[in-house]
């Protein structure tokens, strides 16, 4: 099985007149299934010369067997198996290096993409739920000092498949691991756009993502839409476009800072879109969808972490359909920040809940396996040379 698994050697990348931000042209990832809206499949396998139903089939292999391997669909005809699964079931995600900690209810994930590219996953076991934090990029364009995954640049958008394909292969680690005997298998239920890239940058694949993710088999894999969330930086448009979708994903806004002389340094896209524009761009998606917003605040030893800073943030936040998600700074390498003293998170979480804002303080599972996206990437790619060029250090979601 593959992603992840067996060499297939079946990646044929699209050309495209897409360029990367330096310029320079960048082919796309081959077309998938996962890529198209079910009926689009359909019509994809009668343009190959089979019988519309075989698109049907060939996706439940994928979003309900998790296989993309030719000699598992024994539903199709010997004959036609192996050119469908060439055709829309291509390689995307080859592993590159797993670890795992927490006695294996931690599992992080690095892939390698048809072009070279890594990107990170982290699936996290919990009593009740198993989340599963994907990749939306790789890379970031978004520049935020205090992200490693900011610091190396973009590559390139993930296409929808690419997206798509990290909790498949996830879906098959926890099917491969579950217990013998066990009544049923234990399911991804949560997804969180909270590894590499910024989810907003890639609209238009991000949507058909959330789409492939909670469709119903064959369609998609069906998980609830309201159990997947959506962390941005704050792109006011994007944010404003995604309320007219419809959905009832969760949207976390990574604020980081309640004054725009902070947040100016800390987001440098506060420049483009002030705190004011993004929180009502927020409101205005909590209202459609009648979901609390996730505000993420990482704490910063005397950057951001000073009592009248919580106080304001409170009285931004107030009366609002928010929750503070405080994330305690997990420091880049050579980076000039670090996390808050002990007790300030403290003081910090008692000013924000005086205004009866709800606020919690962020799980930071899989530390010790540089859990942090973008961290084991680097230790691939050799950027980790100098210590300040060590990218991603994401912490993992309390969702
Ligand atoms: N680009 C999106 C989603 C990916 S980042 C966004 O910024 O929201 C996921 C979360 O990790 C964000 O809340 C981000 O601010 C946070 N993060 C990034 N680097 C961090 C670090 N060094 N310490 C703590 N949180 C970090
Ligand atoms: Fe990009 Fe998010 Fe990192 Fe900022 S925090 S650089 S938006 S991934």
């Amino acid at each position: 099985m593959t992603v992840g698994g067996q060499d297939k050697g079946k990646s044929k990348a699209r050309q495209s007149q897409d360029s990367n931000p330096n310029g320079a042209e960048v082919t796309r990832p081959p077309r998938h299934l996962a890529d198209l809206p079910l009926a689009e499949r359909r019509a994809a396998v009668t343009e190959l010369g089979e019988k519309p139903f075989r698109a049907d089939q060939l996706s439940r292999h994928y979003f309900a067997r998790y296989t993309d391997a030719a000699e598992d669909m024994t539903d199709l005809p010997a004959g036609v198996r192996a050119a469908l699964a060439d055709e829309l079931l291509p390689r995307l995600l080859t592993s590159e290096r797993e670890l795992t900690c927490d006695n294996g209810a931690t599992r992080k994930m690095l892939w390698r993409l048809y072009d070279g590219a890594l990107v990170e996953s982290v699936l996290m076991k919990y009593p009740d739920r198993v989340t599963m934090c994907v990749s939306s990029q790789a890379g970031c364009g978004m520049g935020c000092p205090f992200c490693a995954t900011g610091q190396a640049g973009l590559t390139r958008n993930l296409s929808t498949a690419e997206i798509v394909a990290q909790v498949v292969a996830g879906e098959r680690a926890l099917a491969a691991n579950s217990r013998p005997g066990a009544a049923r298998n234990e399911r991804v239920s949560n997804i969180v756009f909270m590894g590499m890239g910024e989810p907003l940058a890639n609209y238009k694949n991000l949507i058909g993502a959330i789409h492939r993710l909670s469709d119903p088999v064959p369609a998609g894999l069906g998980i609830s839409q309201r159990s997947l969330t959506v962390s941005t930086v704050g792109l006011v448009p994007a944010i404003r476009r995604l309320t007219q979708e419809r959905l009832t994903a969760r949207l976390a806004v990574s604020l980081h800072a309640p004054d725009d002389e902070a947040r100016d340094e800390l987001v440098p896209v506060n420049r483009r879109w002030k705190i004011a524009e993004v929180l009502d761009a927020a409101w205005d998606y909590a209202a459609s969808t009648g979901r609390r917003v996730s505000i993420e605040y990482a704490l910063i030893r005397d950057i951001n972490d000073q009592p009248w800073r919580a106080d304001l943030l409170g009285s931004l936040l107030a009366g609002h359909l928010a929750h503070v998600n405080l994330i305690p700074l997990n420091p880049t390498p050579g980076s000039k920040w670090t996390a808050s003293r002990p007790g300030a998170g403290e003081e910090f979480v008692r000013r924000v809940a005086s205004h009866g804002v709800p606020v919690t303080v962020r799980d930071t599972r899989g530390r010790e396996i540089d859990g942090a996206c973008g961290q084991l990437a680097a230790t691939v790619t050799g950027r980790s040379v100098g210590p300040a060029r060590r990218t991603g250090t994401h912490l993992l979601p309390l969702v």
